[in-house]
């Protein structure tokens, strides 16, 4: 069963029953469409120093991340980690052997009651209190300069569409009348599936893979690609394939899905290597990209320009209505929570007080949640393999670090992309328990130009995984020791005595 009190407490804060939209000013300095992370964010700083704000919801404030997406996930992903202790605890830990109940329902009653815990912070009421006028329905832009919800004219100085993004389904005959999961109803289900395809290999078809696996799911990921986790290193992806193999995950890349069909089951046809299979499942979760919301916007009578991934900006941030600006997932630039969190940050300076903030100069870091985590910074992959000599790496097996070995999670590596002949750090990838938390403190030495030497002269507890970091910058010092500078340490100490 799930928590309905928690379930009625987040909808009452999401998107309260009743909601009166409040009656619109003559004009606002700034209209945000769309009350996800990048609109919440912009609206709450945007009112915080006093412009009028006027925020436009369809569905639930919070948007994917609180709602169907970071938060749920990871609530589940904890449970799983936790199940997955509980099971290997003695073979790992020496004990207790675990025989106990085991519980989905208690697993989403968590989930929810933390999900509804933190509603309470993007609630429509807490955004009225911080004097943003809170709108629930369609927006669409009517004009350059107005947006138009349930009856209502808001016209604007400023606009942002922050509207986010939405499943992608891919057309494969049968996968409709089939029916299939997605991120959208996935944390609604009430029991794992005995059988689930998880059609895409990137971080949530990773994530959630690997998560219901160890809930008991017999989990097949079918992959078009030739590895998981395309975006990233692929020794690092490895890592993770490895991982979730061992989970019991089946693995079938270079997959193409020829169709679905329901009988008694789903029977899943695709073909790989030139040869056609079928596989059976019981449900199948679509993780295969993202569409943004551009539709039923009224873009073209705003003047904005959009294609099928994105509403298109310039550096800035500003569409080509000069007057409006976009932020978050809809930008197609880096779909993750930080990022429209920095967005919002920036198009407030930009759209409002002049000023010059660049998306490229952020410095970007992202985590996949898997067991083991692998999270990244900097330039990306593709680049630093296009770049060929120009960067060097140095890479430290997570096994060199005592607390790693003691945790039993010592299988991983960070490598670190340094610019030839200097210590400026270019990229860092960490596959190993806590890289995402260690990607933060290379994002923000990265941001802050503090390069491999400066890391050296810091001291790290004893015993982190975030040692790691100081290591790489000792190996790194080691490799500067060129023959002759030793052959001059050692005259040295030929001479002291
Ligand atoms: C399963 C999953 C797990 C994830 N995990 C992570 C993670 O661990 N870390 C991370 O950084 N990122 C994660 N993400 C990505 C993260 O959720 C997004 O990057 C983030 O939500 C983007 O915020 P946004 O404000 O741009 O868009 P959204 O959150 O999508 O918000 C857009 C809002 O606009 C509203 N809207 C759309 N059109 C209109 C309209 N015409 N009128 C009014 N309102 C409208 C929508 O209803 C929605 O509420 C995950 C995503 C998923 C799906």
């Amino acid at each position: 069963m799930p928590d309905s009190n928690a379930e009625h407490t987040r909808l009452a804060n999401v998107h309260p029953p009743g909601w009166d939209n409040p009656p619109a000013k003559d004009k606002y300095h700034l209209v945000v469409i769309g009350g996800g992370t990048a609109g919440l964010v912009t609206a709450a700083i945007a009112a915080g120093l006093g412009a009028t704000t006027a925020l436009l919801e369809r569905h639930w404030m919070g948007g994917d991340c609180l709602n169907v997406g970071c938060v749920p996930s990871k609530a589940f992903i904890r449970s799983a980690r936790a199940w997955h202790a509980a099971a290997t605890a003695q073979e790992r830990f020496g004990g207790p052997a675990v025989a106990g109940q085991r519980d989905f329902a208690a697993v989403v009653r968590r989930m929810q009651r933390i999900r509804s815990a933190m509603s309470v912070v993007d609630s429509a009421e807490r955004f009225r209190d911080l004097g943003v006028d809170v709108f629930f329905g369609q927006a669409r832009f009517s004009d350059r300069e107005t947006v138009t919800i349930e009856g209502r004219n808001l016209r604007f100085r400023r606009a942002v569409i922050a509207t986010g993004t939405r499943p992608a389904v891919p057309a494969i005959p049968g996968l409709a009348e089939a029916g299939y999961l997605t991120n959208e109803t996935i944390f609604s289900v009430t029991e794992v599936p005995r059988r689930l395809v998880v059609i895409g290999g990137g971080p949530i078809g990773s994530e959630l893979a690997q998560a219901f696996a160890r809930f008991g799911s017999t989990v097949t990921v079918l992959e078009r690609g030739e590895r998981i986790l395309g975006n990233d290193d692929p020794e690092a992806a490895g890592i993770v394939a490895a991982a979730l193999v061992r989970d019991g995950v089946r693995l079938l890349t270079a997959v193409s899905i020829r169709s679905v069909e329901r009988r008694q089951s789903i029977i899943v046809h695709l073909s790989r290597g030139g040869r056609t299979e079928e596989l059976e499942a019981d449900a199948i979760l679509v993780a295969s990209g993202r569409t943004p919301n551009v539709e039923d916007l009224g873009l073209d009578a705003a003047g904005v320009e959009h294609d099928q991934t994105k509403v298109i900006t310039d550096d800035r941030l500003r569409t080509s209505n000069h007057r409006v600006y976009a932020a978050g997932d809809i930008t197609g630039l880096a779909p993750f929570t930080h990022v429209a969190d920095a967005h919002a940050r920036m198009v407030v300076q930009n759209a409002l007080f002049f000023g010059r903030k660049k998306a490229s100069r952020l410095v970007i870091p992202w985590c996949t949640y898997t067991h083991p985590e692998l999270a990244h910074v900097g330039m990306k992959w593709e680049a630093l393999k296009a770049a060929g000599d120009e960067f060097s790496p140095v890479t430290i097996p997570l096994h060199e670090v005592d607390r790693a070995r003691l945790d039993g999670d010592d299988e991983g590596f960070l490598r670190v992309h340094l610019r030839e002949g200097s210590d400026e750090i270019v990229a860092a990838t960490l596959v190993g328990n806590h890289a995402g938390d260690i990607a933060g403190q290379f994002s923000m030495a990265i941001t802050h130009g503090l390069g491999l030497s400066a890391i050296g002269a810091t001291i790290f507890p004893y015993p982190t995984v975030a040692e790691v970091i100081r290591k790489s910058a000792d190996t790194w010092r080691k490799r500067k020791l060129t023959p002759r500078v030793q052959s001059l340490f050692r005259l040295f100490f030929r001479v002291v005595r």
